[in-house]
């Protein structure tokens, strides 16, 4: 096998999705940030089907370290909404993938307030008792920092608070290891990067376009966005194809 294969071979989608729900009618913009849970059934119907296995960060850790080789997706999903519990965690069981949701450790059990006005939409964050639902549901928690800020934009003080405390927060009330995070809109830089990889994180996940590769900085990975118009054909193109690196 030349290196060009082997290096193919590796590559796998981690998957960004938001809510799991029908995008409200009255919502003019950003309704790409929903994926319906039918279209959602479908996509992950289509990765089994594929024989892909869907799975959390930390599961597909030794995939991104490259310790193993094989078809998998990674499943992302940000913010925490409530949306995730309900229709994205019986259909995740259903297939046997595990997922990791990043959480806003200072918004739990109340709304998107980084945001809601931009949307003009209040989106409920799972709560404690949901949050660990989602834990024991089998699928992880992700730290997603405490307020969601722009991180390049914090003092060295606030990097911590946030990256630090957001780790602190979920250990403490929930009662789990917290060791993926995500960087709020994407926005980081090598000081974020540093910051996040002394804290003890594994990896960190961007809004980056691409597929990940075994043997990428585990703090700078891309992501593949799906998206509320993305038909099962462009998920397929997303899921199983080099679609995204060429847009990146
Ligand atoms: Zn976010």
């Amino acid at each position: 096998m030349s290196a060009t294969e082997g290096s193919k071979a590796q590559t796998c989608p981690i998957f960004m999705y938001h809510n799991i729900a029908q995008a409200p009618n009255d919502l003019r913009r950003w309704r790409s940030l929903y994926v319906s849970p039918g279209a959602f059934t479908r996509q992950m119907w289509l990765l089994k089907r594929m024989g892909y296995m869907g799975l959390s960060m930390t599961n597909a850790m030794p995939y991104l370290r490259g310790e193993k080789l094989g078809r998998i997706a990674v499943i992302t999903l940000d913010d925490g909404y409530a949306d995730n519990l309900e229709s994205a965690l019986p259909v995740l069981q259903r297939y046997g993938f595990t997922a990791t949701c990043y959480v806003v450790s200072g918004s739990i059990g109340r709304y998107n307030n980084w945001d809601a006005d931009k949307l003009g939409i209040r989106k409920p964050l799972m709560t404690p008792e949901q949050l660990r639902a989602w834990h024991d549901g089998g699928m992880e928690i992700g730290a997603h920092t405490r307020s969601h800020p722009h991180l390049t934009q914090c003092s060295d003080a606030q990097l911590r608070d946030e990256i630090a405390g957001s780790k602190a927060d979920l250990e403490d009330h929930l009662g789990v290891l917290v060791t993926q995070f995500c960087y709020p809109y994407g926005d980081m830089d090598d000081r974020v990067a540093d910051v996040t990889r002394s804290t003890g994180y594994d990896a960190a996940t961007t809004t980056q376009r691409g597929r990940a590769a075994a043997g990428m900085d585990l703090w700078r990975l891309p992501r593949v966005q799906i998206a509320r118009h993305h038909m099962l054909p462009q998920f397929a193109m997303r899921a199983f194809t080099h679609y995204e690196n060429r847009r990146a």
